[in-house]
């Protein structure tokens, strides 16, 4: 099904280990899984998709927590919700050994960044109810290392934290990585991130667009690394320190990569929504469940030849950030790539809309310096995407700064028709 290191026959086992274990009582996952066990992992597509609407869905006719559970409620330790800025929030929960598991799985992501025994790691997220704060801070303990969470702080807080403890790898969402170093640039703090090796970033697509990462890279003077996981998956994407980019942790997880329209798989070279099985959670399962991330379907090795399938580009964009212009796919990283590689630009929001000749438009809104650049940024959209942008300037500072995962596209067609 996809390039691993880890011997078919094991991953097969364990898929039908957790099968057997689910259909024994989760009701949600009882009509879903055929006659076991399955002789292949190809034989997992008899397996309807699962996604995040049905497990709302669920919820919502089932509340608070919807039937997605294989054990009793009270074997659940661990309860998490997602950050609602996409739609309905979603209920999560963990039993302790999903929850171990969690933490053995967010190690390997931190080792492959080279994280060990030694190293002091802030945490500049908010710690509120989302998942991957915990977890982060859970996996940090796990590989030897110190965690400092930085929740409840502003950002000059955050930034005395960083000097005060010499931290040594920064773990935030890439735009937040951007916003502290203007903060630590405007208020002369730039030594503050003296003693940081490296940034690990997720929650958006900005750590794997190269324009992005080498802004975070020269802004630090650090190593920028990615990685990507969902709240009711589990942390699937371990960052390629060589080619950029994530692999999938095949030992853990199974991966397929899907025409969102038919859902036959999508072709090598293609892009596609990323389905993910989590093997290892048992207590509120992710079977074939489709993640809404959009990804490359790359079935070659990285550069470096590590195991474990490559994502060249990470998540690319949520598949409901894509917006389809003039019958092109556009996706606001891309926009983001080629504004930045070509000026200096602060925040940015991409609003598509119909003009009265019926024509779909984009316009980029972006704060920059010099609005002398408005024309060089055109011409490169045209040129790179074939894709025809008005721009409007913006003095810095005008629009909202992001500090958790930011949403700048916004699409005003489907109100206007
Ligand atoms: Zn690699």
């Amino acid at each position: 099904m996809s390039t691993t290191n880890t011997p078919e026959p094991d991953r097969l086992a364990r898929l039908n280990e957790l099968l057997a274990r689910v259909v024994a009582t989760n009701t949600f996952q009882q009509p879903r899984i055929p006659q076991l066990p399955l002789r292949s992992l190809d034989e997992l597509a008899q397996i309807p998709f699962a996604s995040k609407e049905m497990l709302v869905a669920d919820q919502e006719a089932h509340p608070p927590i919807g039937t997605n559970l294989s054990y009793p409620v009270d074997e659940f330790t661990q309860l998490h919700q997602t950050s609602g800025s996409r739609g309905p929030v979603l209920r999560v929960m963990n039993t302790s050994e999903d929850w171990a598991w969690w933490r053995r799985c967010m190690a390997t992501v931190l080792r492959a960044a080279g994280i060990g025994p030694g190293d002091r790691v802030a945490l500049a997220y908010s710690f509120g109810p989302y998942i991957l704060f915990w977890a982060s801070y859970e996996g940090v303990e796990e590989v030897g290392a110190a965690g400092l969470a930085l929740g409840g702080m502003d950002s000059q807080q955050r930034l005395h934290a960083l000097r005060a403890y010499e931290i040594t790898t920064v773990m935030c969402t890439p735009t937040y990585a951007v916003h502290l170093a203007q903060v630590a640039a405007q208020h002369g703090r730039l030594d503050a991130f003296e003693t940081v090796d490296q940034i690990i970033c997720s929650g958006e697509p900005g750590a794997s667009i190269p324009a992005v990462r080498a802004r975070i890279e020269t802004a630090w003077n650090a190593r920028c690394l990615d990685h990507a996981g969902l709240s009711e998956v589990g942390p699937a994407g371990y960052p390629c320190a060589e080619g950029g980019g994530v692999h999938i942790l095949e030992e853990e997880f199974i991966a397929e990569i899907i025409d969102p329209a038919s859902g036959a798989p999508a072709e090598d070279g293609q892009v596609g929504e990323l389905v993910l099985t989590a093997l290892g959670r048992v207590g509120s399962p992710a079977i074939r469940y489709r993640t809404g991330d959009v990804v490359d379907r790359h079935d070659g090795p990285c550069p470096a030849g590590h195991r474990g399938r490559w994502l060249p580009r990470g998540v690319l964009a949520r598949s409901d950030d894509m917006v389809v212009i003039r019958g092109m796919n556009v996706f606001p990283s891309a926009i983001e790539q080629t504004m930045r590689e070509t000026a200096d630009i602060g925040e940015f929001r991409i609003t598509c809309y119909t003009e009265t000749t019926e024509m779909d438009e984009v316009k980029v809104e972006v704060e920059l310096d010099r609005a002398a650049d408005v024309r060089a940024i055109q011409t490169n959209l045209r040129q790179q995407l074939g894709l025809r942008v008005r721009i409007v300037p913006l003095k810095p500072g005008i629009l909202p700064s992001s500090t958790d995962k930011a949403r700048r596209v916004v699409d005003l067609r489907s109100l206007e028709r």
